[in-house]
Order: structure tokens, then C-alpha cells, then sequence
């Protein structure tokens, strides 16, 4: 089982005590007894231990940084939400194939930011551009928010502000099981918790640091009990010898395990496996003994933007897993809705 996430190292900006949720945070901190030190930026934390990038990597993803969010212009989210709204970046996770990998370069490291009134603020402001639309958020863009937000409880606000909203909603993705503080959030049905699964071989090889399959549909199912919306993103979906009978159990075990009600009203993304170039590289020297297949002849190659095309399964491969991946959550949860495959 993985524990809660403690960070080994933690920096603090100082004008993020400046804010209350900073000063909660470094006394909380303080209390634990953690290595507490100060940054300029929380873009620029230099000098991280470790004697080569291997280590620097790993100790990185131990490393929290709490920091004001200064950008507060959001990028866009399509397809699971018109914006990704940023309260943290990073992850402690090791996913091999975690896209963050490429997208964070040398920052590895997990940001926190407490200026959550003023990302609130930029909130409403795109949500009174779209009125009387209603806009989506979603707020596991660049960090799995979860695994961290037993410590800074910024999740938490954020599905109360938007439990209160009239005009927003916020979903959000985790692999991990740490929820039991977000259980009596006064959501009013307005967040879609999800949850990533994948099938045993997919966790056992190229997830590690996340909770497993057990533990995160034992968290869905008090998720679902706390009446929040649900929904399942099943990503990467990656081809290995017995696929087919991976991911028909791992959706029988899920059907098994939630409750009646809580597939009525239950969603479904469906993501293949992807990686570009740059992204493989990366993946090669941060887990150089990963098994993840990597191999550009067997995959179809799709363009993409700024000329960073991504290599995906070819048609017939894509055409066998919409196939598997339809049929089970058609028969499984025939009241589900699967919102896209890509
Ligand atoms: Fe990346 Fe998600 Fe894994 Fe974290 S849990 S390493 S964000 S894929």
C-alpha cells in the first residue's frame, strides 16, 4: 500500500507567507518536523540533493515547493474541460509514462501554490465570460492534486467554492486513495471525482508510487457514497500479452465493487498509450530499466502541434481496443456514458 505523501524536503517563497494558507502550511511543517528551507522561486530551486540526475530526479519528486501561482491566465483543457485551473504542479508518482515528465523538463519537483483566493477570482472571471454557459474545470492538468492535497487541503476549497457556484464545475483525475478528507466536502454534485485505472500488469510494471487497482476502487466506491459524480479514465490503455482479459477484470472487479446508484450517473474516458520523441528520451534515462515499448515502427504516427508529432497503436490496433474497451463498459455499465477514446 502506498502511504500519504511526506515530503522530504520542503521550500517555502517567502511572500507565500504572506498568505494564510502559506503560514498554515509552514507550521504545520514545521510540527512534522520536516527540512524546511527558502527559495527566491518556485521556479528556480537549484540546489537539490542528489549526486547525478538520476538521484536529483527521484529526490525532486520528494521535494514540495509552496509558491504564488503568478500566472493566472488558464490554458485550455479539451477535451474533459474548457480550462485546466492550476493549483499545483508536479507529482510524486513514478509513471513511466507520465507525459509530465517531458512537460516539467528539470523542474520535476511539486509545486503548491496558497494564493487559492486569487485562482478563485480568475476562475469566476472565465465563468462570467461564458455565462449563461456553463464552464468546466479541471484541476489535474499538471499534477496528480490528490496525492498532495492531504497536506494543503486546497482541493478541498476548491470543490466548496464550486459546490457553491452556479455556473462552474470542476473534475479532477488521481491514482491514488487518499480522499478520506474530501469525503464531507460540501460539493453539492458539482466535481466529478475521477479516478485513472488500469489493469494489473499496467500497475505492477509502469505505476509505481500510486495507489493499486484495489485501493483506488475501494476509494471510488466511499467517493461514491459521499454522493459526488463519478467517473473512470481508463490511460493509458497499452497493449501487452493478455490485454484483453487484463481489462475485462479489472472492469468486472470495478462493477463488483460500486454501489447501484453510483453507476447511474458514472463516465468513462479512454485514452490508448502515446509517447512523442522528446518524451522517450526522457522516459529512457529516468527509468532506464522500464519495459515500456517504446518502438516507433510499430506505431502509427499522428502530427501534431509546434511539429511534435506523437506515435499511437495503428488503426487496427485502435479499432481492436475500442472494440474490447466499448463492449465491456457497454455490457458492465450499460448506464455509463463514455465521453471520448483518443
Ligand atoms: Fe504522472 Fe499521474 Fe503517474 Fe503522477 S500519478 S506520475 S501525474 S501519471
Amino acid at each position: 500500500m502506498v502511504k500519504p505523501f511526506v515530503p522530504q524536503l520542503v521550500y517555502f517563497e517567502p511572500r507565500a507567507l504572506e498568505y494564510p494558507l502559506g503560514k498554515q502550511l509552514k507550521e504545520k511543517f514545521e510540527k512534522m518536523g520536516l527540512d524546511i528551507r527558502e527559495t527566491t522561486s518556485h521556479n528556480q530551486v537549484r540546489d537539490l540533493p542528489g549526486d547525478n540526475d538520476f538521484q536529483k530526479y527521484r529526490n525532486a519528486k520528494s521535494t514540495l515547493v509552496v509558491g504564488i501561482r503568478k500566472t493566472l491566465k488558464f490554458d485550455t483543457s479539451k477535451p474533459s474541460a474548457e480550462y485546466a485551473i492550476p493549483f499545483a504542479t508536479g507529482c510524486m508518482g513514478h509513471c513511466h509514462y507520465c507525459y509530465l515528465q517531458t512537460t516539467m523538463g528539470s523542474k520535476p519537483y511539486i509545486r503548491t501554490y496558497v494564493n487559492t483566493d486569487e485562482i478563485f477570482d480568475a476562475a469566476e472571471k472565465y465563468m462570467q465570460e461564458r455565462m449563461p454557459e456553463t464552464t468546466r474545470f479541471e484541476a489535474s492538468c499538471t499534477s496528480d492534486i490528490v496525492g498532495v492535497d492531504h497536506l494543503t487541503h486546497t482541493l478541498k476549497q476548491a470543490i466548496e467554492f464550486f459546490g457553491k457556484s452556479d455556473h462552474g464545475l470542476l473534475r479532477f483525475v488521481t491514482k491514488f486513495a487518499h480522499v478520506d478528507h474530501l469525503l464531507d466536502a460540501e460539493h453539492n454534485g458539482r466535481t466529478r471525482f475521477r479516478f485513472s485505472i488500469n489493469d494489473d500488469y499496467v500497475i505492477k510494471y509502469f505505476e509505481p508510487g500510486t495507489s493499486r487497482l484495489n485501493e483506488r476502487i475501494e476509494a471510488a466506491v466511499k467517493v461514491a457514497e459521499a454522493g459526488y459524480p463519478l467517473g473512470f479514465i481508463i490511460a493509458p490503455i497499452y497493449l501487452h500479452e493478455g490485454w484483453q482479459e487484463g481489462y475485462g477484470e479489472m472492469l468486472e472487479k470495478l462493477e463488483a465493487a460500486l454501489p447501484a446508484f453510483a453507476k447511474k450517473d458514472v463516465t468513462f474516458e479512454l485514452i490508448q498509450h502515446r509517447f512523442t520523441k522528446p518524451a522517450k528520451r526522457v522516459i529512457e534515462k529516468n527509468y532506464p530499466m522500464s519495459k515500456l515499448e517504446l518502438d516507433e515502427s510499430k506505431r502509427k504516427y499522428k502530427w501534431g502541434k509546434y511539429g511534435i508529432g506523437k506515435y499511437v497503436y495503428t488503426d487496427p490496433e485502435q479499432e481492436e481496443m475500442k472494440d474490447k474497451l466499448y463492449g465491456y463498459v457497454n455490457r458492465l455499465f450499460p448506464n455509463a456514458k463514455i465521453e471520448y477514446f483518443t
